[in-house]
């Protein structure tokens, strides 16, 4: 390998270039360890359909990769759009929902600039602001975890800060917000945005979808990766103003929502059927796991998502996730989060990954109630 080039104090190049907020900072990863049951980053544990994959091999066959992509996405986003009853000019795409998250954050933020996050919460809406030099300030959620009005107003009276970000379902929490509180939140950001991430959305009794016929600052984030069982293709959006959008496009690089990703898209949505059904099969599974937790030796909170939160009553977060991890089953360990002391997050898997998770659970509780 060839030797890093060094300057002339002595220093390699890597390290005279690197910012030092950036270098000294934490990386935001979940272990990828070869484990039997991954239940650790909220994908879907159903693959796509057979069909759908003959139709992607088809998208593959036709094409044109010397030419660039459609800069605009044009087709996609009405696609998108149109499913959600808006034109083209309301949506803006990305590879993943944190990179629209990172065009709104260098559109939007920035030095001199804040944004709120409520913890606990989604770690990269903190992440990618202090990546962008935006300030963040912080507000504290109920007991069961929902955003609170009237604190919230006061701390955005104090802040008046560009971006308010509010996760529903809340991950790593599950829990959604009512339209109610989103749009006195709405409200009481304008004229900063209100972004509402909605990556578990379709599971969710709610959406701030609702709220763009009144509230101009609403900006509604929708990924792929998790209902329609895409997280490796990498494909997400917002919803928002048309001047939301337009900003953002002039923070995305040319050309970066390549032509194999702008066209699997449009094919997935075409399937909105088989989305549909995964859903379904989601939450009534959901539901078992939940009800099979009730009965064990942990507390637990109710998820509008596709993961649910809990507390082991009478072993540490540490010791349970590495009991199951030597089971070979992979759980997020969520206790450093801000107020989730000893808490673990357990992604919703297939009826056999679910049982394999619980059995082992029982296993490192040692029959605990
Ligand atoms: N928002 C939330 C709340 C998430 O949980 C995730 C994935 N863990 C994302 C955004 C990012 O998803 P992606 O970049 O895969 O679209």
């Amino acid at each position: 390998m060839p030797m890093p080039a060094r300057s002339s104090s002595g220093d390699t190049m890597a390290e005279a270039a690197g910012r030092e907020s950036i270098v000294e900072r934490p990386g935001y990863h979940s272990p990828q360890v070869e484990v039997a049951v991954r239940l650790n980053t909220n994908e879907s544990p159903e693959a796509p359909s057979d069909g759908f994959m003959a139709e992607l091999a088809e998208i593959a066959r036709a094409l044109k990769a010397n030419r660039y992509p459609d800069r605009e996405a044009r087709a996609l986003r009405e696609a998108i759009g149109a499913s959600h009853g808006l034109p083209a000019d309301h949506v803006a795409c990305g590879n993943g929902s944190n990179e629209v998250l990172l065009c709104l954050l260098l559109a939007y933020g920035g030095p001199g600039r804040t944004a709120v996050v409520f913890e606990p919460t989604y770690a990269l809406h903190r992440h990618i602001a202090e990546l962008s030099h935006t300030a963040v300030a912080t507000g504290e959620r109920g007991g069961g975890f929902e955003i609170e009005l009237e604190p919230a107003r006061r701390l955005l009276a104090e802040h008046r800060p560009g971006l308010v970000f509010c996760c529903s379902p809340n991950n790593p929490t599950g829990n959604s917000e009512d339209e109610e509180v989103l749009a006195g939140l709405a409200e009481a950001a304008a004229p900063g945005l209100l972004v509402v991430d909605e990556a578990y959305g379709h599971l969710s009794p709610s959406s701030a979808t609702s709220l763009f016929a009144a509230h101009e600052n609403v900006v509604v984030v929708r990924t792929f990766s998790k209902v329609w069982a895409l997280a490796g293709l990498r494909l997400g959006y917002l919803l928002a103003d048309p001047a939301v959008v337009a900003a953002c496009e002039r923070t995305s690089l040319p050309y970066h929502l390549g032509t194999f990703t702008q066209a699997a898209g449009l094919a997935a949505l075409g399937r909105s059927g088989e989305m549909e059904a995964r859903a379904a099969r989601l939450v009534a599974e959901r539901q078992r796991l939940a009800a099979a937790l009730s009965s064990r030796a942990v507390e637990s909170w109710p998820s509008a998502a596709n993961f649910i939160l809990f507390r082991p009553r009478h072993l540490g977060a540490k010791e349970v996730w590495e009991g199951l991890l030597a089971r070979s089953v992979l759980v997020r360990d969520v206790s450093s989060f801000p107020r989730l002391e000893g808490c673990l997050r357990v992604t919703v898997g297939t009826r056999e990954e679910d049982d394999a998770f619980l059995a082992a659970l029982d296993e490192v509780l040692g029959g605990a109630r």
